[in-house]
């Protein structure tokens, strides 16, 4: 790409939330817009479970009843209570049912929105970083790229998923940090893909508790068969303090539960990979919009940590400003559509649910229902309880019964991998 390229907009990253703010760009306007993505191809960064709900992908693409060419329609939703080597079934608490809902590879479902926004003339160009914002005289004119080059725009849309190099600079510099304080909280995702033998893909959603995690540290796993394939992964909040609970073990002891493990040896691991997901809510959220410059999906800290879901909100996030864009308007107007939006008003709905998670799991679930009404926790209640640890403490060693780890994490230091 030539230096000091200009367009009329740029969107940074290619994940859900771009997309679907270039797609909506593309096809209710004629502007000129490149989207930049740091992977090597659309989707190489894009690790999610994933259940999507179908309602804004449907809005976005022109409103049939099931969006997408793929995926797995859910038609049950399981929850398992994980003991050290026992499982129990209970019913999903309404929050996370998702009969209904399409079980995706997010990555293609990425590749699949960015092919349509070529379709309408957009430029999406894969292995360029965004590493800082352009600012000049406090409005945002473009980014600065890892390779020194420069794209200029009218409008930049950033779109960058969690922890966000440019969208950190942009709120710091633009001072869109709301009420001076962060209440941000992260929780990291590890996943394993396995090639099933057989069909896996049977419309069931398994979602389960408790071990590795017991039942103060905020996270959960679950287990999606998706055409052919099993997504198998483990959320682990991280504000819980205590160096012997490292989220790679965490994620090795649940992917040896014997649960879990059934359906590890269905097949082969096919990859694997770790993100890390915003958990702080509506209370965490930047202000969304500054001088030349929008913030969209997990960047402006939109996952609603009640439902487990992100991609409904950064698809309707993406598309309210897209429309907005189309249309001429000034950007203040995309937090206004953007609210009114079913995906966001359940979001704000939910915005006390991760605070009565962080004192315990069952005290998560009381405050399900945690919306309008109920006073937040202070920032001190938000610290976890010390007391968590000692259920870490008395776990059996590592490594388990075949002698095996799942996914070797001694690759750096020389040694050998178990496997
Ligand atoms: C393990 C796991 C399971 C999940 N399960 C679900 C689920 O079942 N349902 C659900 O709805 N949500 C789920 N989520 C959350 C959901 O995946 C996210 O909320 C959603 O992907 C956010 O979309 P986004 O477009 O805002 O950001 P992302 O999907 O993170 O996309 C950001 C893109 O920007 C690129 N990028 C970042 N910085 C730059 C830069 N400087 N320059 C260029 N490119 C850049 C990245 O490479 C990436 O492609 C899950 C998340 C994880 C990690």
């Amino acid at each position: 790409m030539a230096e000091g390229i200009r367009a009329d907009v740029i969107v940074v990253g290619a994940g859900a939330a771009s997309l679907a703010a270039t797609y909506s760009i593309a096809a209710h306007g004629r502007k000129r817009v490149i989207v930049l993505e740091k992977a090597r191809g659309v989707g190489a960064h894009s690790i999610s479970g994933a259940i999507v709900r179908p309602a804004a992908l449907a809005r976005l693409l022109g409103g049939q009843a099931r969006p997408l060419p793929f995926g797995t329609p859910v038609v049950q939703d399981e929850v398992a209570l994980l003991t050290e080597r026992k499982h129990l079934f209970f019913p999903a608490p309404p929050p996370i049912r998702s009969k209904g809902c399409l079980m995706v590879c997010y990555g293609q479902l990425c590749r699949y929105l960015a092919e349509q926004c070529e379709s309408l003339g957009v430029e999406v160009h894969s292995e360029l970083a965004a590493e800082e914002p352009i600012i000049k005289a406090g409005r945002v004119i473009g980014v600065k790229l890892l390779s020194g080059e420069t794209v200029l725009a009218d409008c930049v849309i950033l779109g960058e998923g969690s922890c966000g190099l440019v969208t950190e600079k942009v709120v710091e510099a633009l001072g869109l940090r709301r009420n001076g304080r962060r209440f941000d909280s992260y929780a990291l995702g590890m996943k394993v893909v396995v090639e099933a033998d057989g069909n896996d893909a049977d419309g069931t959603a398994y979602h389960t508790m408790g071990y590795p995690l017991g039942i103060r540290r905020f996270g959960g796993g679950f287990v999606y068969g998706i055409e052919g394939r099993i997504h198998i992964g483990l959320v682990m909040g991280l504000e819980h303090a205590g160096a012997e609970s490292g989220v790679h073990e965490a994620f090795e002891r649940f992917l040896d539960h014997p649960f879990i493990r059934q359906f590890v040896q269905r097949g082969r691991i096919v990859g694997f990979g770790a993100k890390v997901i915003n958990e702080g809510g509506y209370h965490a959220m930047p202000a969304l919009v500054g001088d030349g410059v929008a913030i969209v999906g997990e960047a402006g800290g939109l996952v609603n940590t009640m439902k487990l879901k992100g991609i409904d909100l950064a698809i309707a996030s993406g598309m309210e400003l897209g429309k907005v864009i189309a249309a001429g308007k000034p950007l203040s107007e995309y937090p206004k559509a953007l609210f009114k939006t079913a995906e966001f008003r359940a979001f704000r709905r939910a915005r006390n649910v991760h605070q009565y998670f962080t004192h315990s799991i069952p005290a998560g679930h009381d405050g399900h229902g945690a919306g309008d009404g109920h006073p937040r926790p202070t920032a001190a209640e938000d610290r976890p309880k010390e007391g968590s640890l000692g259920f870490w403490r008395s776990l059996p060693e590592l490594p388990n019964e075949n002698g095996a780890l799942f996914i070797p994490c001694a690759l750096d230091s020389g040694e050998q991998p178990r496997t």
